[in-house]
């Protein structure tokens, strides 16, 4: 294609906002903090000379900064001292693991008081709503460029939101029919309400952002196509949405297991999925919780966690192990499935296996070793193994990337570039299953790759990004 070509992209005016639309699009503004909670908890902010919280943060916002003037009462300074560093705020303070990430950095947090950080971040995104104040500024997308990013979760929507405001022109395809990755098909309603991640679409179009959903890149176009559409580069955000299987047996074909992410998506696509009163789920992190809370939601009635190490070996949230045992999910520990049984090829029982732990592994955790002869078959409607996922690569037909061993994209650890020159990589697909933050903060990584690209930079020399999780 030639560049002339290439180019003939029509400038975009800014939108007009539309207050109405404005406030349709985020009604959700309930329990968060109200003005006198919010400056209170504000004035516990010790103004660190060297603040740890910032490098805690994924993104690196500026909490002291933005603490400051809540403090203040300057709440929509404060809205956009956020906004300079993060492209979802009001999803971010909401889901992020607060205690691993920001709070866990706070040096409050050393005597377990940290500030309550999301909840302060929360607060200025809520007043803005309120408000009716603008929650993003619009973009004159007049560079003549465009970039097609693959995926519409977190890493895809920080590039669109990065490369529009630099004034380039980005389309998301998304093959689900619904936007937002894994915070729309993966985090539950009860976690993180559809307003939020509504209005997140809407600053995105705002900004001058497409969006096409129902699309899968590698059946419906291929990345090649893309390429010959006349676009000038491509990201990568396909996150990691294939479960990974247990390998017992029965596992495949029986009547009655489901995965988990499978699951989910189900349910929050609006399927009636009917999974039985007993339900086993298998895991200890978050989406083995976001499943076991899910079923209770769906009817089933008794629904027990099967992790193979003790409760303080999970690697899920405290405050999410809390809510699940009060809504009475029981955890049985140091346990393991280790087949299926089955009836007419339907799910009768889950026959596990009692575990000990033996000495560190890898991860410095102790290896749960499993007691021979200690077999017991819990009696179970469903199984639902929620251990792990991997990145499924269906976008990657007809172009040769360069993998690693976990089947994730292979990036340069600096620039995120894939092995091949005009497409980069980042969140999920390339980190494996992470955080939103961290996706967010790689699709930030990522965008300023695709604009050195684009304007024929050297992609690693004065960086502004550098990239972190690598
Ligand atoms: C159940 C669950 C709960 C979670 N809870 C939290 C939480 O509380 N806090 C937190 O910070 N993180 C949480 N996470 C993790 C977080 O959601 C992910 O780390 C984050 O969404 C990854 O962002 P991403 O943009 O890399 O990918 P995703 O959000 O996974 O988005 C990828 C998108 O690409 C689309 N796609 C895939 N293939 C194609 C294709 N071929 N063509 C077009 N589109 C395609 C997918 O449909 C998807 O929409 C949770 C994850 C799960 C599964
Ligand atoms: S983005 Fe997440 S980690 Fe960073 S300050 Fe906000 S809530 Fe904390």
């Amino acid at each position: 294609m030639k560049p002339k070509e290439r180019m003939a992209i029509p400038r975009q005016k800014p939108k007009e906002l539309d207050p109405q639309e404005r406030i349709k699009n985020f009604k959700e503004v309930t329990f968060g903090y109200d003005e006198e909670t919010a400056i209170l908890e504000a004035n516990r902010c010790l103004s660190c000379k060297k603040p740890t919280c910032i490098d805690g943060c994924p993104i690196n916002n500026d909490i002291p900064a933005f603490i400051e003037l809540l403090r203040n009462k300057k709440y929509e300074e404060g809205y956009w001292k956020v906004r300079e560093t993060s492209t979802m705020p009001a999803v971010c303070s909401r889901v992020c693991p607060h205690e691993f990430q920001c709070e866990g950095s706070c040096v409050r947090a050393k005597k377990g008081d940290a500030v309550a950080i999301g909840m302060l971040e929360r607060y200025l995104v809520d007043w803005m709503v309120l408000n009716k104040k603008n929650l993003f500024k619009p973009c004159q997308l007049d560079k003549g460029k465009k970039v097609a990013i693959v995926g519409s979760g977190p890493a895809g929507i920080s590039v669109g939101f990065y490369l529009a405001h630099e004034g380039y022109h980005c389309t998301i395809f998304e093959s689900l029919p619904v936007f937002g990755g894994m915070l729309a098909v993966g985090i539950p309603h009860y976690r993180l309400p559809r307003d939020i991640i509504g209005a997140e679409l809407y600053s995105l179009k705002g900004c001058g952002v497409d969006v096409v959903t129902g699309v899968t890149i590698g059946r419906d176009k291929t990345l090649q196509d893309l390429k010959d559409e006349g676009y000038d580069a491509v990201f990568m955000g396909v996150g990691a949405h294939t479960s990974r299987k247990l390998g017992i047996d029965g596992e495949e074909g029986t009547d009655g297991v489901t995965h988990g992410v499978d699951y989910l998506r189900r349910v929050l696509t609006g399927e009636d999925v009917d999974i039985g009163r007993n339900v086993v789920v298998v895991g200890g992190g978050n989406v083995a919780i976001d499943v076991a809370r899910t079923a209770l939601r769906t009817g089933s009635d008794k629904v027990f966690i099967l992790y193979r190490r003790t409760k303080e070996e999970m690697p899920a949230s405290q405050a999410e192990i809390h809510h699940l045992e009060e809504e009475g999910v029981r955890i049985e520990m140091l346990a393991a499935p280790v087949k299926i049984h089955s009836e007419n090829g339907k799910l009768t029982g889950v026959e596990c296996i009692r575990m000990e732990l033996g000495e560190p592994d890898d991860s410095g955790r102790r290896r749960p070793v499993p007691k021979e002869g200690s077999n017991f078959i819990i009696e179970a409607d469903s199984i639902i193994p929620a251990i792990s996922q991997n990145v499924d690569h269906t976008a990657d037909k007809g172009v040769e990337f360069k993998l690693t061993g976990w089947g994730t994209y292979d990036v340069d650890p600096l620039t995120l570039q894939t092995s091949v020159e005009w497409i980069f990589a980042g969140g999920d697909n390339v980190l494996g299953p992470q955080t939103a933050a961290k996706a967010v903060y790689q699709g930030k990584v990522a965008a300023e790759s695709i604009q050195r690209y684009m304007e024929g930079k050297d992609l690693i020399q004065d960086r502004k990004f550098p990239c972190k999780y690598m």
